[in-house]
């Protein structure tokens, strides 16, 4: 029996049309060999990022060393990382003349630095070839070497730097084996101790079995550990294999999940039922006066 929730009609999204700016942006990714979360996250904005020229790398691989039960990145053991992607990375994104990128990773708990010392090669390749470009890092949880994984960083660091703490703490054990709340925070707590001129964003997804209340208390911690952005999305499950949606959240809780975020202090908060955590990226930075 399908005991799947019917989804509500504020989650419809727009469908990709395979023309134009799409079909460009496809093309460039393709030639230059580059994964892009878009695409592995079965991310329901493509249609409308992808038109716009805009787009999420993946760097590091499309195999991941966790088994979050929310994601539809596969796990296994990663391929040796591609000396040659961060060039690849920096032409493709020069060449897509993008004002704004986000780059994010899958996990690598299988290198030593955790793959920090890739993402700066990255940066540095791409404040090389594309120097007017501002970019934010997604970043995986360094566990086990979050020190070390913000110094190699702090070297080069992004613009911003993102890091998502996903869910509430009680859903961790089931939506996110091998995270850790509190690690998450202390990330984002480090990286502004050591570069606070360099605004932290996180962000969380609904319907995994949270309640209101909770999500608040995630916001205030967020707040408490210095996170400057904000972003609040519906969960979708991507197979029937992954965690269900447990609740469709109301746009009108989205919008007290925002007044309160307000409130809270953030200096921006994205929520809605389709936002991500690289949705609408360049205008969440230019809300607060990077762009
Ligand atoms: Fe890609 Fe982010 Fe847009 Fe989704 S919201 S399509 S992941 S850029
Ligand atoms: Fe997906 Fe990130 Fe979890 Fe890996 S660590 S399974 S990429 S959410």
């Amino acid at each position: 029996p399908d005991d799947r929730l019917p989804k509500p009609d504020w989650i419809r999204v727009k469908a990709a049309s395979p023309t134009g700016r799409y079909r460009e942006t496809k093309d460039i990714v393709r030639a230059h060999q580059l994964i892009t979360v878009c695409e592995e996250a079965s991310c329901p904005n493509i249609g409308e990022c992808w038109s716009k020229g805009t787009a999420t790398f993946m760097i590091m691989g499309d195999k991941c060393t966790r088994r979050c039960r929310f994601c539809n990145v596969s796990t296994g053991r990663p391929d040796p990382l591609d000396a040659d992607e961060p060039q690849r990375l920096a032409e493709t994104i020069a060449l897509m003349k993008l004002n704004y990128v986000v780059i994010t990773s899958v996990d690598r708990d299988d290198l030593r630095d955790g793959g920090a010392g890739h993402f700066v090669q990255c940066i540095q390749r791409i404040r090389a070839l594309a120097p007017s470009t501002t970019i934010e890092i997604l970043t995986p949880d360094f566990s086990g070497r979050l020190e070390l994984a913000l110094d190699i960083l702090c070297a080069a660091p992004p613009d911003v730097l993102n890091h998502n703490i996903e869910t509430v703490p009680r859903l961790y054990k089931e939506a996110r084996p091998g995270a850790d709340f509190q690690n998450t925070l202390n990330l984002l707590q480090s990286f502004k101790a050591r570069q606070p001129g360099i605004p932290t964003k996180s962000g969380l997804m609904v319907g995994l079995g949270e309640t209101d209340e909770e999500v608040l208390d995630v916001l205030q911690a967020l707040r408490a550990h210095g996170v400057d952005m904000l972003t609040i999305g519906q969960y979708l499950q991507p197979t029937g294999g992954h965690m269900p949606v447990r609740r469709y959240v109301h746009p009108d809780v989205f919008m007290m999940y925002a007044d309160a975020a307000n409130r809270m202090g953030f200096r921006h908060a994205a929520s809605g039922p389709l936002v991500r955590s690289s949705y609408h990226a360049d205008e969440q930075a230019r809300a607060v006066g990077l762009l």
